[in-house]
């Protein structure tokens, strides 16, 4: 079980829970969180917790049935939805985030945000820190691309996602960022988890390469349990044996994340499967499976981007997917922006 306190619950009121708990011999685990504290009971059957439910401070409790806690929905039954300037991520509208793997100019990125906008995208993305396999490979313009990313959201007024790749980084990233993106590399960083955890910003957690959907969830875990309940999971393909795709993307974990968690899911197909003919299909079958939303990669010469060219689409094959996924969305209730048109 876990009795979770209120967020405004004083240390007073934790401690009298606590002791009762102690005195009936419960071995009570407090978790504090920075905005409310979480208390872990391993084993208790009801009579042990009578009266435990209305002492002071204590806001419910639930049953833990599931290695996971305030990710689950045994402890919130309502999906969160979260505000992203003016989206609402996990209610009714499907969410298109869209941008250049890497914000690699000032040109290059206001031409894509300006064409994400048109084409009725909600949230831009653009990584300015890049983790790259080879250390030779480009590693993003840093604090260049943070500003770069915030010009465009001054100009289009689209809120950015980017990527934070270690725990120092999270007082300035997340001075720039709507979304703190963390990365499939970094997702048992535990150290960033914490950190990110701290803030009080929406953050996209994105599927290990070779985690399972528990060690995900796990993960969100450490953000919600930080405090930090803003919290999208974002699935983005797994490590199989299959080569023909970049990886294999496991859209049945969009079904089994929405039977477990309250949290919204996103997917991105672009480093899913890699490749750009194969990203518009599983875009539309992610509308179809339930997602909450899809980020995926758009660069305006895709042959020349600095970082994942090969999965990039153009902006006309950009348009031309928002027009095909705006039925699709519609007819599974999830409605999406009509496009601006201005670009
Ligand atoms: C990215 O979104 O650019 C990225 C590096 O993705 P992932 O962490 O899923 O590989
Ligand atoms: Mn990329």
């Amino acid at each position: 079980m876990i009795i979770v306190m209120n967020e405004n619950a004083t240390v007073a009121q934790l401690g009298q829970v606590i002791k009762v708990l102690e005195e009936r011999g419960l071995n009570p685990r407090p978790n504090h969180g920075s905005a409310r504290t979480v208390i872990g009971i391993m084993k208790a059957s009801d009579a042990d917790l009578s009266g435990v439910a209305e002492l002071p401070g204590v806001d419910e409790i639930a049953p833990l049935n599931s290695s996971f806690k305030m990710v689950s929905k045994d402890f919130r039954s309502e999906p969160t939805v979260i505000n992203v300037g003016g989206a609402e991520v996990g209610g009714r509208e499907f969410v298109v985030m869209a941008g250049p793997c890497g914000v690699e100019s000032t040109e290059q990125l206001m031409s894509t945000a300006r064409q994400v906008k048109a084409s009725g995208g909600r949230v831009l993305r653009g990584g300015a820190y890049k983790p790259r396999t080879s250390p030779y490979s480009f590693q993003g313009m840093r604090e260049e691309g943070l500003k770069i990313l915030a010009q465009a959201r001054a100009e289009t007024g689209l809120p950015i996602v980017t990527e934070i790749i270690s725990p120092e980084l999270v007082p300035l990233v997340a001075r720039y960022a709507d979304i703190m993106q963390i990365g499939a590399r970094n997702m048992q960083n535990y150290a960033l988890l914490e950190a990110v955890g701290r803030e009080r910003k929406p953050v996209l957690l994105k599927r290990g390469l070779m985690s399972t959907i528990e060690e995900m969830l796990l993960a969100a875990e450490y953000l919600m349990s930080g405090g930090n309940a803003q919290v999208m999971l974002c699935e983005r393909g797994i490590r199989t044996f299959e080569k023909a795709t970049r990886n294999t993307l496991d859209l049945s974990a969009v079904s089994v994340i929405k039977q477990l968690s309250h949290l919204p899911v996103i997917v991105d197909p672009s480093h899913a499967v890699g490749h750009v003919a194969y990203v518009a299909d599983m875009c539309r079958a992610s509308v179809a499976a339930g997602a909450d939303g899809i980020i995926i990669e758009t660069h305006p010469n895709p042959a020349v981007a600095l970082s994942d060219g090969q999965q990039s689409l153009t902006f006309d094959a950009f348009d031309d997917l928002m027009t095909s996924l705006r039925p699709i969305a519609q007819a599974v209730g999830r409605p999406m922006i009509e496009p601006s048109g201005e670009s």
